[in-house]
C-alpha cells in the first residue's frame, strides 16, 4: 500500500477515537472515507458526530474518490527531528472532490513545481507499527 516517492516523512502518532475509528481503519485498508450529513447535504472533515454545519447527527459515512485538488501548500525545508530527515517537504490543504479540505502532505520529488489547483490522488503510507495508514496525495 505504500508507494514509492513516499520521501522520509516519518508516521504520526494516530490515536483513533470513537468518532475516527472507522475513519483510520478504513484507511488501512486503502479507503479514504469522509462524513456527509444527511440533512443539509454538506460533505466534511475531520470526521465528528454533528455536521459541522446545522449540527445534525444524522449524518454517514461515504467512500471519497481520492481525487482532489491543491488549494494550499507551503515547502518546508528546515524542520527539526523526527522530520529534519524529510525535508524538504510540502504540508498541504487538499480540496477532495467531494468538497471538504484535508490537511496533508503532497508527496513529490519537485516541491517547487507544485501549484494551487493542482490534480492530486490519495496515496496510502503505512504507519511505521503497520497497524495503520497516513492518507497522503501526489500529483496526478
Ligand atoms: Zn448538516
Amino acid at each position: 500500500m505504500s508507494d514509492a516517492g513516499a520521501g522520509d516523512l516519518p508516521s504520526p502518532d494516530v490515536s483513533p477515537t470513537p468518532e475516527t475509528e472507522k475513519y483510520w481503519a478504513a484507511a488501512a485498508e486503502g479507503r479514504l472515507l469522509v462524513m456527509r450529513c444527511a440533512d443539509c447535504d454538506r460533505f466534511y472533515h475531520p470526521p465528528r458526530a454533528r455536521c459541522p454545519d446545522c449540527l445534525s447527527e444524522n449524518t454517514e459515512w461515504v467512500e471519497a474518490s481520492g481525487e482532489g485538488e491543491i488549494y494550499a501548500h507551503s515547502v518546508t525545508r528546515q524542520m527539526g527531528p523526527p522530520y529534519h530527515e524529510a525535508t524538504p517537504y510540502v504540508v498541504a490543504y487538499v480540496e477532495l472532490e467531494e468538497g471538504p479540505r484535508m490537511l496533508t502532505n503532497v508527496v513529490t520529488d519537485d516541491p517547487e513545481a507544485l501549484s494551487v489547483g493542482q490534480s492530486v490522488e490519495v496515496v496510502f503510507h503505512e504507519t511505521d507499527d503497520g497497524e495503520y495508514a497516513i492518507p497522503r496525495f501526489r500529483p496526478v
